[in-house]
């Protein structure tokens, strides 16, 4: 069998450059090699407050981004979480054999919950519909960030305990991938880029407020002056260069910056350049999706009655193979 992978972003509403360089970009090449299937988690967005109205919304740009960023729904299965109940029937059996200490010790948890106070039942046991959401498809690989290592491993223990139970074999162990982007910073260079922080430039960023951003991106805090050499080893906008500029001028950007050849200002119009080349075919693609709702409602439509079929099979074995049979 083909190895498959299964991944899914929440519902954040337009992605920023960190989330498609270190998630989305990995994707797109990933189509090549494996069978995908990419959700819009939207019933992981439900775990915490949130604004039922706008909700839909999100959804829809998640999936434009999806799209816009290279997602082939002719190679690769997408659809939203939701669309495919079979996800949370599967989460409810493999809560049975997820242990409560195990959820207890998720970080993540433990994060959110300080956030909002009181956490909802749902907050808690979330990792174990995420082990759903993969196990669902008997994926093979994951792709994950450093973060959701604790959730990986958790869906590993969840199926190796219910193929000890009840079938040798049947959840094959799903694997971690570790994109090798390095780790892009906020503008602000000190922490995760994030919406929230304001220290971001969108996925689909026009050329002005983009160059505005990167006009005032943190660099090496140690050059203060352009006679000053640079490390560009501890530089964002260096890193950001390793990620989207042709890497035969990689050595030569690094050379300038070292010897203060160049000032900041000429490193990131380089970087300008490298961006809007990769952004702007991104941006126009998002355009024209959102200007056609009926194509995008359409492929997502397939998407989850292909998902459907894949997760309705796996569930049938399971309730067979969990005992839980008669007329329905
Ligand atoms: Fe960073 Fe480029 Fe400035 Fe060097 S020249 S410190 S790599 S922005």
């Amino acid at each position: 069998m083909r190895k498959r992978i299964l991944s899914g972003m929440q519902p954040t509403g337009e992605l920023h450059l960190g989330n498609y360089l270190g998630a989305l970009a990995n994707w797109v090449r990933l189509q090549d090699e494996y069978d995908c299937f990419f959700c819009v988690v939207d019933q992981h967005a439900i775990t915490v407050d949130h604004n039922a109205r706008a909700l839909p919304g999100l959804v829809f740009d998640m999936a434009v981004s999806y799209l816009a960023a290279g997602v082939d729904p002719e190679r690769s299965t997408v659809f939203i979480q939701s669309a495919v109940p079979e996800h949370t029937e599967l989460a409810w059996y493999l809560a049975t054999v997820t242990q409560h200490g195990e959820l207890s010790r998720m970080t993540q948890f433990k994060d959110k919950s300080d956030q909002q106070g009181e956490a909802s039942a749902a907050l808690f046991t979330y990792p174990v519909l995420m082990a759903a959401d993969i196990l669902i498809y008997k994926a093979t690989h994951v792709p994950v960030g450093e973060d959701q290592t604790q959730h990986l491993e958790l869906a590993r223990n969840a199926a190796q305990r219910f193929n000890g139970r009840f079938q040798k074999g049947f959840f094959p162990l799903p694997q971690g991938l570790y994109s090798n982007t390095p780790r892009i910073m906020g503008l602000d260079g000190l922490r995760k880029m994030s919406k929230s922080l304001g220290n971001h430039i969108s996925m689909l960023e026009e050329p002005k407020p983009l160059w505005k951003k990167l006009a005032g991106a943190y660099t090496d805090p140690q050059r203060t002056t352009v006679t000053e050499p640079g490390r560009p080893e501890v530089c964002n906008v260096y890193r950001m260069h390793t990620a989207l500029t042709d890497a035969a001028r990689l050595p030569v950007i690094a050379e300038q910056c070292r010897s203060a050849e160049w000032g900041c200002g000429h490193c990131k119009k380089e970087l300008e350049a490298s961006l809007n080349t990769a952004l702007a075919p991104i941006r126009e693609r998002a355009k024209e999706l959102k200007a056609n709702r009926a194509l995008v409602d359409q492929i997502l439509g397939d998407g989850a009655s292909k998902a459907r079929k894949v997760a309705q099979q796996t569930l049938r074995e399971v309730r067979e193979l969990m005992g839980i049979v008669g007329p329905r």
